[in-house]
This record gives structure tokens, C-alpha cells and sequence, in this order.
């Protein structure tokens, strides 16, 4: 995927402020942070959304999740953290390729939707 942004960045082609990398997986901080701590971890092969997702990407999906709390920890989220996947439209997901966000901070974070 010569134009993903996620791509781009996981390829080096794009600065971005890097908390983790190994083989499979990239990991940095949100360029708009909607909490005090916001960060992704990203798959580097391109996975659409979660919605495409399948067997073969189990375990790359096992380690996003495994990392979750390593980094957050590193990341000073020892009370507590947030994962969002946003997926397709209905999700609002914004870059096609597949990214779990990490949030946290000092304070409870709001409610995961508005109530009306
Ligand atoms: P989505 O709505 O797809 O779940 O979230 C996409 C996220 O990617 C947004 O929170 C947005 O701020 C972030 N983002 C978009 N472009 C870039 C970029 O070039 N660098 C970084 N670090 N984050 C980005
Ligand atoms: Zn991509």
C-alpha cells in the first residue's frame, strides 16, 4: 500500500514519535491526542480494518493485545488504560489500516459513548 499513511510510517517513510517496533508491529503516539496519553498500536502489514481481518492475522492481532499493557505501562498508565478499534463507517474510522488505540491519563477517562 504505496499511500497508507500507516504504511508510510511503519515503513519510516513518515516521522512519527515511536514507542515500540519489532518485526511485526509498530507503536507511537497519536499526532491529535484526545487524552493525556494516546498512542497506537499498528499491525505493519496492511490490514484494512478489523472487519478484514482472519485467521492468518491472529497472531499479529495476539500481540497488538499482548503489548497493550506493556506499553501502557511504559507509558505511566498504571491505573488503567482504554483500547478502541474503530472500524469501517459506522465505527468512524478514519485510516483504512487496522490500528488499536491506547488512552489514559491521570483521570477517568468519559464515558466510552455519549448517553442521550
Ligand atoms: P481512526 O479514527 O481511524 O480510528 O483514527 C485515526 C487516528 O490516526 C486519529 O486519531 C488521527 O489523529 C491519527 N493520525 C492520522 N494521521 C496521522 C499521522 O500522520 N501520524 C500520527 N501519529 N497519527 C495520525
Ligand atoms: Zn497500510
Amino acid at each position: 500500500m504505496d499511500d497508507c499513511i500507516f504504511c508510510r510510517i511503519a515503513r519510516g517513510e513518515i516521522p512519527s514519535k515511536k514507542l515500540y517496533e519489532d518485526e511485526d508491529v509498530i507503536a507511537f503516539h497519536d499526532i491529535h491526542p484526545q487524552a493525556e496519553v494516546h498512542f497506537m498500536i499498528v499491525p505493519k502489514s496492511h490490514i484494512e480494518s478489523l472487519a478484514h481481518a482472519t485467521e492468518e492475522h491472529a497472531r499479529v492481532l495476539g500481540r497488538m493485545m499482548v503489548l497493550a499493557p506493556v506499553l501502557a505501562k511504559q507509558a505511566g498508565l498504571s491505573d488503567g488504560f482504554r483500547t478502541i478499534v474503530n472500524t469501517g463507517r459506522v465505527g468512524g474510522q478514519e485510516v483504512m489500516h487496522l490500528h488499536m488505540h491506547i488512552l489514559g491519563g491521570r483521570n477517568r477517562l468519559p464515558p466510552m459513548l455519549a448517553r442521550n
